[in-house]
């Protein structure tokens, strides 16, 4: 069993459509994939109604939160959830909240670039997102295509990250809170990239335990972003804490270099994972060949 349990779709800022997305999961020889798109449930229905048969789909998302730490400042990380019950009104609202949040940091983003003589506009980049949940994907693709710089990644390597005088900062939930939120609605909470340096700032394992105390149930450790030192580290914490360890590609569609399937999840910590859920269930294939 090849299982893929993170990426992207064009739904969020992926660059595939859902149905896009689970036909190459297919054709990259995947038996499960998660789709978990950044603060949306949008591409859950047409992903199940895409399935192709072998493939089962499993609802996601990965939720955009922020650690506060005893002193200084906020660190931002990302909580992947699965199977939660997405009428649930609190999680419902966060979402809500936060796409919120990401249209008026967005907006602010591409203003401060405006202002200092960069060609973009941010009526554009809403048009061009289709009405996805705009991300600074949206932003870099339009520095690419005003020819500012040549990919997505010198976008966030130039301007975008995090230490850019750029980059502005969105109330994103509180992480700890937003764990209780996804276990309320049935959900799996499984801290997303968790230790990926290369990104910016990091939590240190005091932060990871409280996680754990708050519910958590996994971590993510087998990410393309993670060094071998990262994920060895991660998957001692795992073991100290009684956590679920996963793997995933993070698949972005044409955003990013990293193919779909690229990393991986053990198939007994998948089983766990979908014992541990209430809210939604996995969707075998068309055809039944997969569970
Ligand atoms: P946002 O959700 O708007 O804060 O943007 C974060 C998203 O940008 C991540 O989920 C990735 O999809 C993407 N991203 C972050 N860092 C990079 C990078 N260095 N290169 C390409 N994409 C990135
Ligand atoms: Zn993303
Ligand atoms: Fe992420
Ligand atoms: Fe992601």
């Amino acid at each position: 069993m090849r299982i893929d349990l993170h990426t992207h779709s064009s739904v969020s800022d992926g660059t595939d459509s859902p149905a896009t997305l689970v036909a190459a999961a297919r054709a990259a020889g995947l038996d499960v994939v998660a789709l978990t798109d950044h603060d949306t449930t949008d591409g859950w229905a047409s992903a199940a109604a895409a399935r192709p048969e072998g493939l089962t789909v499993v609802p996601g998302m990965e939720l955009s939160a922020r650690w506060f730490p005893a002193e200084g400042r906020p660190v931002s990380v990302h909580l992947l959830a699965y199977l939660f019950d997405p009428d649930h009104p609190e999680l419902a609202e966060e979402r809500r909240r936060l796409r919120e949040e990401r249209l008026d940091r967005g907006q602010r983003i591409v203003a401060a670039l405006a202002a200092a003589g960069y060609p973009v506009e941010w009526e554009r980049i809403l048009d061009a997102s289709g009405g996805a949940v705009v991300g600074r994907p949206h932003v870099a693709r339009a520095l690419v295509e005003a020819g500012v710089v040549d990919s997505v990644d010198q976008a966030f390597a130039t301007l975008l990250h995090q230490g850019s005088p750029f980059h502005v900062t969105k109330a994103d939930t509180d992480v700890l809170e937003g764990i209780r939120m996804v276990r309320a609605a049935g959900g799996v909470p499984v801290f997303a990239h968790g230790l990926a340096t290369r990104r910016g700032r990091v939590v240190d394992d005091v932060a990871i335990a409280a996680m754990a105390g708050a519910g958590l149930v996994g971590l993510e450790v087998d990410h393309p972003d993670h060094s071998p030192a990262e994920r060895a580290h991660l998957r001692g914490l795992a073991g100290d804490l009684g956590l679920l360890v996963t793997g995933s590609s993070d698949y972005h569609g044409a955003n990013k270099a990293t193919p779909i399937g690229a990393c991986t999840t053990d198939p007994a910590q998948y089983e766990a994972l979908v014992a541990a859920s209430t809210g939604s269930v996995p969707l075998a294939g068309r055809g039944g060949a997969a569970g």
